[in-house]
């Protein structure tokens, strides 16, 4: 059965992934009057865009693959619950990810998407300020900055790290202890310094988030279906959008399909070195002492901010009802049955960075929950038209990054489909990269 979009002066435009991506793409050409049908396998904002730390992490411009890591990885592999897993049985698939990411570590790669990361992370959030306005979601959005704290890092290292960011632009103060305990006093003893992000922000729920945005899009036209794409096939003018059931005919496609991308790229002619880095978070809801109830407002108490480990590379994040821990790196790919030992192993993390961090005695639920980071060697995402069809865009392999970039990622989008001039130089990020 095919149907057909209504005709209209309008163009019809489908984007495929309604993680927080395709949301703000969506979004912004419904906006611009397009009519948007915003399609995904799941619902709205379930899939990497959902749990996560809900970090708005301007001040990470520099790309994952950094040759210090080098060092560091046989010790972090051999962890079976270290940071960073890598499944002995998917490592010939994650190979030629391996080698590529291997080779971005070169310095001239390295600055030249340092240089792509800062432009793209430089006014990210101010992207989101009217979106949310417009959707009375301002409450999701908090601005407080956030920490990157030091446990056993010597001072020397950390001046450096220091002068690092504040060398790429990054707003930035080194604090001491006494420092670091006055603007959080819960953290633990042991942290010795802190690098205080002043202009970062984080949200409340990453997930309520894509929720609002969702449904500002909604509220203007933007139409939502559950779509599974299996098979895309395109003319000059016409996009045919299949699910081995039924097939939609639209003007335009945007792709917006995360870390799930690869075989949907190969379709259309293009290699998409696209890894799945799966990421893990806890989410602790206290309960109340006096009446058993849950309550957030302990959690909010307990941190204003978020809150990074150098050493042991995760994140705590206060949030609406509850005090999320997120992070580690998993290679195992797209389908590997979740392994949450890997989020529950961050509760111990915890302990060492947060001071009454709540017992079990105190905890009313946690939610384990596995998201998979759509992840490319040079830490960069694709944003672009595709260089052989006129009528299609990639917006996706935002790795680490997907919440902090998406606004901006909408907007580009739109002036690319309505050919105007791009905000940034979007170069970098076009998929001729990986062809
Ligand atoms: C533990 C963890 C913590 C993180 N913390 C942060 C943070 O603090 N700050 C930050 O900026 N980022 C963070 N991230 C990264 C961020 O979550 C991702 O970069 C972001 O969610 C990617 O958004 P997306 O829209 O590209 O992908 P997704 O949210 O995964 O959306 C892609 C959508 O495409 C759909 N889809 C795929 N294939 C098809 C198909 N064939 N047909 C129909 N639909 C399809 C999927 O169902 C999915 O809903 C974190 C990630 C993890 C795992």
């Amino acid at each position: 059965m095919e149907i057909s979009e209504k005709t209209s002066k309008k163009k019809s435009i489908a984007v495929v992934g309604a993680g927080i991506v395709g949301i703000n793409c969506a979004l912004a050409l419904q906006s611009q009057g397009f009519n948007v049908t915003l399609l995904d396998q799941q619902g709205i904002g379930e899939g990497c865009s959902k749990n996560n730390a809900g970090h708005f992490a301007t001040e990470q411009v520099f790309p994952l693959a950094d040759a210090r890591l080098l060092w560091q990885l046989p010790k972090l592999l051999l962890d079976p619950l270290g940071a960073i897993a890598l499944s002995p049985r998917y490592l010939p698939q994650a190979l030629p990810w391996f080698i590529q990411f291997f080779n971005n570590m070169r310095s001239k790669y390295q600055q030249k998407n340092t240089l792509a990361l800062k432009a793209l992370n430089k006014n990210a959030i101010s992207y989101y300020l009217p979106l949310l306005q417009q959707a009375k979601a301002e409450h999701l959005l908090t601005t407080q900055g956030s920490l990157l704290v030091f446990e056993t890092t010597n001072l020397t290292v950390v001046k450096k790290s220091h002068q690092h960011y504040q060398q790429a632009g990054v707003a930035v103060k080194l604090l001491n202890s006494e420092q670091v305990h006055q603007l959080e006093p819960n953290l633990h003893k042991n942290i010795n310094y802190a690098l205080y992000f002043t202009e970062v922000a984080h949200t409340v729920s990453p997930y309520k988030l894509s929720l609002a945005l969702a449904q500002l899009a909604q509220d203007k036209g933007m139409v939502f279906k559950q779509f599974t794409l299996k098979n895309i096939t395109h003319t000059a003018n016409k996009v045919l959008l299949n699910d081995g059931q039924q097939a939609l005919t639209f003007d335009k496609l945007i792709l917006a399909t995360g870390a799930w991308s690869k075989k949907l790229c190969k379709q259309l002619g293009y290699n998409l070195p696209i890894e799945a880095e799966r990421g893990y978070s806890l989410s602790l809801t206290t309960q109340n002492n006096d009446n058993n109830k849950s309550s957030g407002n302990e959690n909010i108490a307990l941190l204003s901010r978020p809150v990074a480990s150098t050493e042991r590379k995760f994140i705590i994040t206060p949030m609406d009802n509850e005090l999320r821990l997120s992070g580690t790196v998993e290679y195992a790919g797209l389908y590997a049955k979740a392994n949450y030992k890997r989020a529950t192993m961050l509760y111990k993390n915890a302990q060492f960075i947060l001071d009454k961090l709540p017992t079990d005695k105190h905890i009313a639920k946690q939610d384990k929950w596995m998201g998979c980071r759509p992840s490319l060697p040079d830490s960069l995402p694709v944003i672009c038209q595709a260089p052989q069809q006129d009528n299609i865009f990639f917006a996706l392999g935002h790795q680490h990054l997907g919440l902090t970039q998406g606004a901006i990622t909408g907007k580009l989008i739109s002036q690319l489909i309505m050919k105007q001039p791009t905000d940034i130089d979007i170069k970098a990020f076009c998929i001729s990269r990986f062809n």
